[in-house]
């Protein structure tokens, strides 16, 4: 999406990296380091929750910082006892793990179904089951359940995995039926695949399906979660609830971490030494954690984010047909007819920020304090830019 001139000297090239650099941000607001100004529509990849300086996660990392930022998981953190209870009370009965990114969320999630399946009742399981389209992460065992050629072939071979249809309740029947199947890992919204919404029953029915088989049901919240689709978690739209749920992105409000929650039937499979991370869930990212859960996860902020997510997609259908419209709360994808770039770029000469997604879906993603007013301007922006860009 930039020329090759821009691209720094010094880094690696695994990144196409948009041509600018921006310096600062206030709420939904980001400056680029020629003063330019522009609405924050992507919010770092659904990351920064509270948009851009937000004085009270501002105010906690620094209070934070200045008190202990770090001292390994040799200890008791109340910051994490704190964070997990919070995370705990709003989804199920379970127990957490801290890390530091979506993909050792997966990790985290895909070693403990390993493990039960080693010990698994009946018999070792080892089959794990996840969807086209889906996304969870680039460390091996996440990548080798990303079902995407282009990011698992120059890395093969990784563990086996089975790819299934997303929404496809007959072939996951099939597939289950066969047996030995330890874990299901499943997005409620494929974030990265193109913003496909699970079809209503399919969450249920996988969830039926497991308990039937006797399988663990993995629910990837990376994306979807922290209030990201108007629910704290998106799984709560489809009254079910996984066996291990995977947060990062949004959690941390822009300090990267990460987590996995285990239902409290199997949260005692890892035993000391068995899984690590120094520096997951140290005080610093769970002190800006807490500041997230604690803002967003009201019944007042989620219904927020719910008005401004149909506000959207009302200004989106307006522009591109409803038909080509989808996603949930504030993770909406636009289905176009070529690659998106050209209309990312189109847009930031608007001043506004957007981003891709698989399969020619144009990605918005603003923060979620983003106000009706500046829906309104991004509305605005896209059209402007849609216009200039030929979309
Ligand atoms: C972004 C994402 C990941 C990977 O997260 P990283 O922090 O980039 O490792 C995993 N799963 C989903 C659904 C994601 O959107």
């Amino acid at each position: 999406m930039s020329t090759p001139a821009a691209q720094p000297s010094h880094l690696l090239q695994n990144y196409a990296r948009q041509d600018v650099r921006f310096v600062r941000g206030k709420g939904c607001r980001l400056w680029d380091d020629a003063g330019r100004e522009y609405l924050d529509a992507f919010a770092g990849v659904a990351v920064s929750a509270l948009g851009h300086a937000h004085p009270g996660l501002t105010a906690a990392i620094a209070r934070q910082a200045g008190e202990l930022i770090h001292v390994s998981n040799h200890y008791r953190i109340q910051e994490q006892e704190d964070l997990a209870r919070e995370l705990v009370q709003r989804a199920f009965p379970g127990r957490m793990l801290f890390c530091n990114s979506g993909t050792e969320a997966n990790e985290a999630a895909y070693k403990i179904v390993r493990v039960w399946g080693n010990q698994a009742d009946g018999g070792v399981k080892r089959r794990m089951i996840a969807f086209h389209n889906g996304f969870h992460g680039r460390t091996l065992g996440s990548l080798s359940i990303t079902a995407n050629p282009a990011y698992r072939e120059p890395f093969e071979p990784l563990p086996p995995a089975e790819f299934l249809p997303f929404g496809d309740v007959a072939a996951l029947t099939a597939a289950m039926a066969a047996g030995g199947v330890a874990g299901v890992f499943v997005e409620p919204i494929q974030g990265e695949g193109g913003l496909h919404v699970a079809p209503p029953g399919f969450l249920a029915a996988v969830r039926a399906l497991c308990d039937r088989h006797g399988a663990l049901l993995v629910i990837d919240e990376v994306q979807t979660g922290i209030g990201r689709t108007g629910a704290a978690f998106a799984w709560q739209h489809d009254g079910v609830a996984p066996d291990l749920m995977a947060l990062a992105k949004g959690l941390g409000g822009g300090v990267p971490i990460g987590a996995v929650m285990v239902r409290e039937a199997i949260a005692g499979l890892l035993k000391p030494g068995m899984h690590g991370t120094t520096f997951g869930g140290n005080p610093l990212a769970c002190a800006a954690a807490l500041t997230v859960v604690r803002e967003v996860l009201t019944p007042r902020f989620l219904a927020d984010i719910t008005a401004r997510g149909r506000e959207l997609v009302a200004g989106l259908a307006g522009l591109f047909g409803a038909d080509r419209v989808r996603g949930r709360g504030l993770l909406i994808g636009v289905q176009l007819d070529q690659a998106p770039g050209p209309l990312v770029i189109a847009c930031r000469a608007q001043g506004l920020v957007v981003g891709p997604s698989g399969g020619n879906t144009l990605r918005l993603a603003p923060p979620l304090i983003i106000t009706a007013a500046e829906i309104g301007e991004l509305v605005e922006k896209l059209a402007a830019a849609k216009k200039a860009a030929g979309f």
